[in-house]
């Protein structure tokens, strides 16, 4: 059993950081784009639609919707500046009314604790007291430096925000950042992990394999674990481990698809590493997040557009993280853009920049951010805007274009008329392997769930995970809804009409017809219990069935 994790003592190198610490919750709940979707939620709450209606319409950029303390802090703000007037009745409402939650699961973020990366990429920012390429004022990252990285504390205290605001607290995804997580020592790891389950579980466990099976029947279960990591650490045993730690999606820093970029950035892989570490992740089924960066050094806008088509040809992300490069003090790019050799794109040009690419979307993609949510204050040049989605959709809109990604069509707190849905099985090629995405849609063309049936071809990369002999793999399964208790039923909504079983038995058909033998799902711990009662078994790691 691996010893446990001791504190890196980084508080130490913050002179008294309690006052600091306060004074940045304050300023990290307010941030300029909270405070922008609180403003614009006051507006309909004002014009008469309820709290939770507007607040869903205003969902923040990195997933989420803003709670109740920034909407007051937004009033308060508009009531200051004289702009509005004071309206005790409409305090009254946005205080009193518990926000809940309206995406299907809650989300607990965790950083791991400063440590060198292997990494030397000339954007990155460094900060002794944090992973690498993180900041101490981003958001999420002091809560972190404030738990001084203990995985325990971390989850334990977003549990309990979690509970303060009303969200529900049964579904959570787990979301490990900083740094590479695989160049940290593998003790760390599986340490890490076991005691973010044991603070889910509520209860030690003396082994990760204990504290999974405690997971499966836990208050609090996992119903997703994700991991950020280079393509260059993507192997057949890596494949093995991650999958041993329970982990469902891989985010893989792929940042551009030409090699001279890449070797100029310092980013220190080809791009033929990632496409061979996309094709392994997705051949064991894991869920696949890119991230992507214009404006890198040596990049211009044109040999942007062009990159970024590349995206579509094999690599195919499931989700995508759009993250314009920033200029910041503390890396490297900051001695290049002195020497005159770097140019930051302006607002102006990055938002219609965005705005073409996301017209160019995939319709199995989620675009979960187009931009980092960095304090303006770090930004030495170029835009410092962290609202750019709502200009990008107005410029689109102007145009007569939408985004067809999954976050623009999910059909969040809605109800949804289970006569009126749809059901569509859009097939895409990915590298080797052949990709069907079904989904439930609306007559509005919204999403009310979906299905990631991956099929292997024959070049397929083996992946040596006796689970997946001759196996066709579930990736995904998400239907929307405000989130339920795991047990409870809400007629109408989304989540508990057994949409899930239903795209779950279209895809052992359509495995079936293409002559697999059987279906694994990279099942999060928490969910085996819902695949059991479907007919699968837990394998090695992966809830197995034979068709
Ligand atoms: S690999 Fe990631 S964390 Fe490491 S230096 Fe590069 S960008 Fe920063
Ligand atoms: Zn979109």
């Amino acid at each position: 059993m691996p010893t446990r994790i001791k504190h890196d003592h980084t508080m130490t190198l913050l002179k008294n950081p309690r006052p600091r610490i306060q004074a940045w919750e304050l300023a990290k709940q307010a941030t300029p784009e909270r405070l922008l979707c609180a403003r614009a939620a006051l507006k309909d709450i004002r014009a008469g639609a309820s709290v939770f209606e507007a607040v869903s319409r205003h969902p923040l950029e990195g997933g989420g919707f803003v709670g109740k303390q920034i909407l007051v802090a937004a009033y308060r703000e508009l009531v200051q500046t004289g702009a509005w007037a004071e309206e005790p009745g409409l305090l009254a409402r946005i205080r009193l009314k518990p926000m809940r939650s309206l995406s299907g699961v809650s989300v607990v973020t965790v950083l791991t604790k400063p440590y060198p990366c292997p990494g030397k990429c000339v954007f990155c920012p460094t900060d002794v007291r944090m992973p690498k390429s993180y900041l101490p004022d981003e958001p999420g990252a002091m809560r972190a430096l404030q738990h001084e990285f203990d995985p325990y504390e971390q989850v334990r205290s977003r549990l309990d925000t979690l509970t303060t605001l009303g969200h529900p607290t049964d579904k959570i995804e787990l979301l490990i950042l900083g740094g590479t997580w695989s160049s940290y020592k593998r003790e760390y790891q599986e340490e890490f992990i076991l005691r973010m389950f044991d603070a889910l579980n509520g209860v030690p466990s003396s082994s990760l394999r204990a504290a999974q099976q405690l997971n499966e029947i836990a208050t609090h279960r996992t119903v997703g674990l994700a991991i950020e990591t280079r393509p260059d650490h993507i192997d057949l045993d890596e494949l093995a481990w991650l999958r041993s730690l329970g982990v469902t999606k891989v985010q893989l820093g792929a940042q551009s698809f030409d090699d001279q970029i890449l070797e100029l950035n310092k980013r220190g892989h080809s791009v033929a590493e990632t496409r061979r570490a996309t094709a392994l992740l997705r051949a064991a089924g894991f869920k696949i997040v890119l991230h992507w960066m214009p404006n890198l050094l040596g990049a211009t806008l044109a040999g942007d557009r062009v990159d970024f088509a590349k995206l579509w040809d094999g690599f195919c992300p499931d989700e995508l993280k759009i993250y314009p490069t920033q200029l910041l003090k503390n890396a490297e790019l900051y001695l290049n853009w002195q020497r005159g050799e770097y140019h930051p794109y302006s607002t102006e040009e990055l938002v219609e920049l965005l705005a073409e690419l996301k017209a160019a979307i995939p319709e199995y993609c989620r675009v979960n951010r187009v931009i980092r949510d960095i304090p303006s204050t770090n930004v030495v040049e170029g835009n410092k805007r962290t609202s750019l989605r709502m200009d990008v959709h107005a410029l689109m809109r102007s145009r007569g274009q939408s985004c067809r990604c999954i976050r623009c069509r999910e059909v969040r707190a809605s109800l949804v008329d289970l006569d009126g849905l749809e059901t569509k099985d859009f097939t895409y090629p990915a590298g080797t392997a052949e990709e069907h995405f079904l989904s439930f849609v609306t007559p509005e063309d919204r999403l009310a769930g979906f299905l990631r049936l991956s099929l292997p071809g024959p070049a397929s990369p083996p992946t040596n995970l006796v689970d997946l002999a001759g196996a066709a793999l579930v990736r995904e399964v998400h239907v929307y809804g405000q989130s339920l208790g795991l047990g409870s039923e809400q007629s109408g909504a989304a989540q508990h009409i057994g949409l899930g079983t239903r795209l779950l038995a279209q895809a052992e058909e359509e495995a079936r017809a293409a002559g697999f033998a059987r279906l694994a799902v990279i099942a999060a711990v928490g969910t085996r219990g819902y695949y059991a009662g479907r007919g699968y078994q837990l394998g090695e790691t992966y809830m197995v069935k034979d068709l």
